[in-house]
């Protein structure tokens, strides 16, 4: 790959957050990061080791001492970005830390972009755009099973498959090709059976990739759950209850709950996103209608619903609202603490004829909560795709399904028995979106908006 000047530039920022800590490390990468950063660090010996660590004191102009650090040197092709790095540890302050990277600059480095680094690996091949990307979903995670699958991504097990399809394309289409060209002696390199198999094959794969990535998808963003239920019936109280802290505003007055609150819980090492909704009902109040609006919006990508009620006649008597699918809700009846305890007993209502088990909580005193939260934990793991292998964004996805459909075209026009250079259009654009999902080729559109999503130092 032809490298543009300023990716030949040495470049230096934070690895770290800006949050105070014990220590703060700072990225020097390039073909000089080691004379560099010999300049503030005398201590360096003329010959450096790879991964080895180096102990002194860095000076700056004036030969004052900036700070007391480690620094380890990874020699060029031995390292994250493939270049020449060095890293310097040192105490986590802010200030320190601009400090040294003032001087880093001073002698000769260029302050990194956002992803640069992670962008340099990628040029310099030691990552293709998938593991690239798979760098930002481990740090973005927002639960262990996700940080899980995206470690697996960057490890290459989504692009092996994906070099696996571009090799069965280059194949289907070296050999129509071959078809095209041997055409007027009346050879058949390859007959339509054979390339109509290893297309079939392609397209198998490609929605296997897709479906996966879609299963993903809650991985990626965390499962949600919704509560739901009339005004006032205590959906807020038990989203506090639910989340341990107080998230949303309770309050006697029915409709407070305007819009829609949420915080997250790890459960079994998944994200599950609990959103408390505007209560179900008929308002003049327009602000409310807007709220209403967006329940029934959350309503339907919830992956569980909890309907909230305070009283069992509404229930039995099939007054519910909206349009609950029914494998999906979990029945609460709410304020336990408030029955008398002759009417406590295991409950059951039915809903559009089927019987439903109701889950008797206080969010007062506790009672109930743990049975409910159990419940709701074996109703998501039930829910959990456990085959999701990929987390998918959308610049993977767009491009996979663009491989689908061109590679549905192609097929139709084999079976047609369309001419071979038409089908041959088909198959080669479904390479090329290959291509692109693994990043050798690519506009720089493309890879600007890919890397300035990482932060610095990445
Ligand atoms: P929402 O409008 O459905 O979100 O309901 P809120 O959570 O705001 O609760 C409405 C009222 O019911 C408030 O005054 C709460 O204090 C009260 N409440 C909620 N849960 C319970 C409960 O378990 N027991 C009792 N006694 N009161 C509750």
């Amino acid at each position: 790959m032809e490298l543009l000047s300023r990716d030949k530039d040495t470049i230096c920022a934070p690895a770290t957050g800006p949050a105070q800590g014990a220590i703060s490390v700072i990225r020097i990468s390039g073909s000089n990061a080691a004379s560099i950063t010999r300049r503030l660090a005398q201590f360096l010996p003329e010959q450096l080791e790879s991964h080895k660590i180096y102990y002194g004191y860095l000076r700056g102009e004036n030969d004052r001492v900036l700070d007391e650090v480690l620094v380890s040197y990874f020699a060029e092709g031995r390292s994250f970005t493939g270049e020449s790095t060095c890293e310097i540890s040192c105490h986590g302050n802010q200030f320190v830390v601009d400090e040294i990277l003032l001087e880093l600059v001073r002698a000769g480095a260029r302050p990194a972009e956002r992803g640069e680094f992670t962008y340099r690996a990628f040029i310099h091949g030691r990552l293709d755009l998938v593991q690239a990307e798979s760098v930002l979903d481990v740090i973005q995670s927002r639960s262990h099973r996700a940080a899980q699958i995206a470690l697996r991504q960057l490890q290459g097990n989504l692009s092996q498959e994906l070099i696996q399809i571009r090799e069965d394309l280059t194949w289907v289409l070296a050999n129509l090709e071959a078809n095209i060209d041997f055409a007027a002696e009346d050879i058949v390199v390859a007959t339509d059976d054979r390339l109509v198999a290893r297309a079939e094959k392609i397209k198998f794969s490609i929605e296997h990739a897709i479906a996966a990535f879609e299963k993903g998808r809650s991985l990626k963003d965390g499962l949600l759950i919704v509560l739901a239920g009339r005004p006032n019936v205590g959906k807020s109280s038990l989203l506090n209850r639910l989340l341990g802290e107080n998230r949303a505003i309770v309050s006697p007055i029915a409709g407070t709950t305007r819009d829609t609150v949420d915080g997250v819980v790890q459960w079994n090492g998944n994200a599950v996103r609990v959103v408390d909704t505007a209560g179900l009902r008929i308002s003049d109040d327009e602000i409310e209608k807007l709220g209403i609006d967006r329940t029934h919006e959350k309503l339907a990508e919830a992956d569980l619903i909890i309907y909230v009620e305070e009283n069992f006649e509404f229930l039995q008597d099939g007054r519910i609202e909206g349009d609950l699918k029914s494998e999906k809700v979990v029945f609460v009846l709410s304020k336990s603490d408030l029955l008398p305890l002759e009417q406590k007993r295991p409950r059951y209502f039915h809903h559009q004829g089927t019987p439903f088990p109701l889950y008797e909580v206080s969010s007062t005193t506790g009672e109930g909560l743990s049975t409910l939260v159990s419940e709701l934990q074996s109703r998501l793991v039930a829910s959990i795709d456990h085959e999701a292998q990929w987390i998918c964004n959308s610049r993977q996805f767009g491009l996979l399904v663009k491989v689908r459909d061109s590679l549905a075209d192609g097929l139709t026009a084999l079976h047609n028995g369309e001419s071979p250079d038409l089908v041959a259009l088909e198959f080669s654009e479904a390479l090329q979106s290959i291509y692109e999902v693994l990043g050798l080729v690519f506009d720089d559109q493309v890879m600007d908006r890919v890397f300035s999503e990482f932060c610095l130092g990445k």
